[in-house]
């Protein structure tokens, strides 16, 4: 019997040991308080070894000090563990002190004990043939006993509370104390009244101990673990869905059963039920993703992200997997309607030029032998219509026009809207047709019950020659084809040509060009001598020309008119004004009387305050104003006439001669000659058809002849080329002269040397 005992505890004894150890490193927070309490429990075990092992009475004695004692210390330490364990983290601070106390009373009292045996003696025993010594125990050892036990039921007591009054996963860990707590008791108590001589109530404490070792650090409660993981995968807004390694369904959440429609949950019918959803996916796989639409049976769309995940067990070898489907439907819808915000116009739900670009270019790069067509339509003066009828009147017109448009495309056409009143398709060939196109959207009425307004919309279109051209460039070409159309009301279609395009070239050579020439002095002035009606030369037109280094001499119809066009022309007039001044300071030197006349582009007065420019030429080269005269033609004169007489009128306050250059070439009225301010017309012969300067012509011309003469304007005839011509307005009472019949345009000292041989 004592060998056995002696293995028992012995083997007790180590495993404690190591159980301290362990626990002493352990990193979580309890290990220090297992550690302390199964530490404590090894000399009451050592002590019920001594005990057993003693046939001696003194050995014995000091067996049962250090087991009484020891168990002081257990009670100390399974105090402190319990409040850890049970995260009791404000203690009474009353009871804990008067159980320490107590317990440092009962360390006292057996101090006495040597001296007065008040506590326990021991007596020897036969048992089976052995001798023990068995405890005598005496009042002091009640005391011991009532203190133990009380502090163990106390304890006992916090466990069966805890566990009462936690919720039933929850009370597993406390439960588990209990139980421990109980073999330790039932164990001890055995012991104590069973009456034997052998005392093995410590193998009960020591298993206490080790189940409390590895209940706290090691016991993992998977119930509640499965409990918290299921709750947390069922908050999820995903459905999931858990596979064995065999691919077998074993778990699903709430979201997952529902979708699958997975009854009394039979999770193996998960995956027939998803694949009749879904389609065929696959399991084995390890890890993949892939969106599906579904169409449920009301025609409402839904979008589903099904991933699937493998989990690992070792490198080759895998736990199970699990497969996710999460609804995006809000998400794809947000997204396609975002998509659609950024690729259509919010007004027409046109596409934006951008997508617009994007679509042709794919549809350019399809491998097909189609040919295809660009359309441009711009609404003839929609400013106007915003202007007059407001802005929701324009909306509206824009709204009818693509109506109309998407009425008019067929199946193969791209078509959006490119900005502002401007709208842009893109068709093969085949499907274009001019006639369709025309009708629908060449002219048509905009009604809002109140005002109707007949829109008129250009069309302009390019055959794609080569598809390698740039999209932005093709539409540039459409655009260009109805420049030639723009103030046409009769013609609604214009086509894109390649005189088109050498004119585009040519207009961005020039101007790329422009102000290196007339740094370089390769525009410069030529002038038309300007005669009275005895033929002397009482002054000149500067007319400008480029001597091109490449192009050779270029006309001003070569460059003007593109000038004009993008506004360069004010560079040009400022040179050839500030080369007058120069020329009328040479002439001032040498004693000329003449004067020059100087050309303004309409284009001039957007660009610079053209009197102020003037005036401070001839100041700066101290010429009389009189001297530069000022040509401004009628049809700019036309243009807001208020502003322009007020011009003319600070001209001629400035002492300038102001003249209505192309008299007769505009739609003018002869009124307006009554209300402009200016000293001179310039008729154009040129507005007279020369084959028919007939009988009608004739009078024409003499009537205004007359009427300027009656409102005191000198006229001059310009485009006089013959003596015929000369004579006839001599007769008809006009008294100055240019053309051709006199001279042409020519170099400033060519005309020098004209002036002094007439
Ligand atoms: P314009 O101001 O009406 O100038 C008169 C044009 O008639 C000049 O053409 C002149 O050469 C031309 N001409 C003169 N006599 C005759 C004739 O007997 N028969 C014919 N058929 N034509 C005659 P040019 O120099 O080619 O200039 C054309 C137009 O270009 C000018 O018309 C003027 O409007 C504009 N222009 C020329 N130089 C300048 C300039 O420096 N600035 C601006 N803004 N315009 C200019
Ligand atoms: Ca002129
Ligand atoms: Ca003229």
């Amino acid at each position: 019997m004592r060998v056995e005992f002696t293995i028992i505890f012995s083997l007790l004894i180590l495993i404690l040991t190591v159980c301290t150890i362990s626990s002493m490193h352990s990193k979580k927070i309890i290990g220090k308080s297992v550690a302390f309490l199964v530490c404590s429990i090894i000399p009451p075990v050592i002590g019920n070894l001594i005990i057993i092992c003693s046939t001696d009475r003194f050995p014995s004695m000091v067996g049962y000090y250090i087991y009484f004692l020891g168990m002081d210390a257990v009670m100390y330490a399974l105090l402190r563990f319990t409040l850890r364990y049970c995260r009791i983290t404000r203690p009474n601070k009353i009871v804990q002190f008067t159980i320490d106390a107590l317990l440092i009373i009962d360390v006292i009292q057996y101090s006495f004990n040597p001296v007065f045996t008040h506590a326990f003696d021991t007596e020897p025993v036969m048992f089976e043939g052995n001798l023990y010594f068995r405890l005598i125990p005496k009042l002091g050892q009640t005391y011991h006993r009532i203190l133990d036990y009380g502090i163990f039921a106390f304890i006992f007591f916090v466990f069966l509370i805890k566990t009462i009054r936690s919720i039933k996963i929850y009370a597993e860990r406390y439960l588990i104390m209990l139980i421990a707590m109980v073999v330790a008791c039932v164990w001890e108590t055995f012991y104590i009244f069973s009456g034997t001589p052998i005392d093995r109530s410590m193998i009960g404490f020591a298993i206490f101990g080790i189940l409390t070792y590895f209940f706290a650090l090691y016991y993992r409660p998977l119930k509640l673990l499965d409990r918290m993981l299921a709750g947390m995968a069922s908050e999820l807004p995903e459905a999931l869905y858990f596979f064995d390694s065999s691919g077998l369904c074993i778990w699903a959440n709430d979201r997952g059963i529902k979708l699958a429609d997975i009854t009394d949950d039979d999770y193996a019918l998960a995956e027939s039920q998803l694949k009749d959803m879904f389609g065929e996916f696959d399991l084995k796989t390890e890890e993949w993703s892939t969106e599906k639409k579904l169409i449920t049976g009301t025609d409402t769309v839904k979008y589903y992200l099904l991933e699937k995940h493998t989990i690992p067990y070792s490198e080759r070898k895998i736990v199970g997997s699990f497969l996710s489907i999460r609804d995006n439907t809000e998400e794809q819808l947000a997204l396609q309607k975002e998509k659609y915000n950024a690729t259509h116009d919010v007004l027409t739900g046109l596409y934006t030029k951008e997508h617009l670009y994007e679509c042709i270019a794919q549809e350019l790069q399809k491998e097909n032998d189609k040919n295809y067509a660009i359309v441009y339509t711009n609404v003839n003066n929609f400013k106007m219509i915003n202007d007059i009828f407001g802005n929701d009147f324009g909306d509206r017109v824009l709204i009818e026009i693509a109506q109309r448009i998407r009425a008019t495309m067929s199946e193969g056409c791209i078509y959006g809207r490119i900005a502002g009143d401007i709208f842009g398709m893109c068709m093969p060939v085949d499907e274009f047709d001019d006639a369709a196109l025309e009708e629908s959207l060449g002219h048509f009425t905009v009604s809002n019950g109140h005002i109707s307004h007949n829109v008129l919309i250009h069309i302009g279109v390019y055959f794609i020659p080569d598809r390698s051209i740039d999209i932005s460039v093709m539409f540039d070409r459409a655009r260009i084809a109805i420049s030639g159309i723009k103030n046409d009301y009769q013609i609604y279609m214009a086509y894109y040509d390649d005189k088109m395009r050498e004119q585009v070239l040519w207009d961005q050579h020039i101007s790329s060009q422009l102000s290196d020439a007339i740094a370089t002095r390769q525009i410069r002035p030529y002038l038309q001598p300007i005669v009275d009606s005895s033929g002397k030369p009482i002054g000149a037109e500067a007319l400008s020309r480029w001597i091109h280094p490449t192009d050779g001499f270029l006309s001003p119809a070569r460059f003007i008119p593109v000038l004009e066009h993008n506004g360069m022309i004010a560079e040009v007039d400022k040179y050839m004004w500030k080369c007058a001044c120069e020329i009328l300071a040479k002439w001032k030197k040498e004693g000329r009387e003449q004067f020059i006349s100087v050309n303004i582009s309409p284009k001039d007065f957007y660009f610079m305050d053209v009197v102020g420019v003037i005036k401070n030429l001839v100041e700066k080269y101290e010429i009389e104003p009189s001297r530069l005269r000022i040509e401004i033609t009628e049809t700019v004169m036309m243009d807001d006439p208020e502003n322009k007489i007020a011009i003319i009128n600070e001209f001629k306050k400035a002492g300038f001669i102001v003249e209505m250059d192309d008299f007769g070439s505009g739609y003018s009225s002869l009124n307006m000659l009554q209300d402009m301010p200016v000293d001179l017309i310039k008729i154009d012969m040129g507005f007279l058809n020369k084959s028919e300067f007939d009988e009608k012509g004739q009078k024409i011309l003499h009537n205004i002849l007359n009427m300027t003469r009656d409102l005191g304007i000198i006229s001059l005839t310009e485009g006089v080329e013959t003596t015929e011509q000369y004579s006839m307005l001599l007769s008809m009472g006009c008294r100055l002269f240019q053309g051709y019949h006199f001279a042409k345009p020519m170099p400033l000292e060519e005309l020098e040397e004209w002036f002094d041989r007439v």
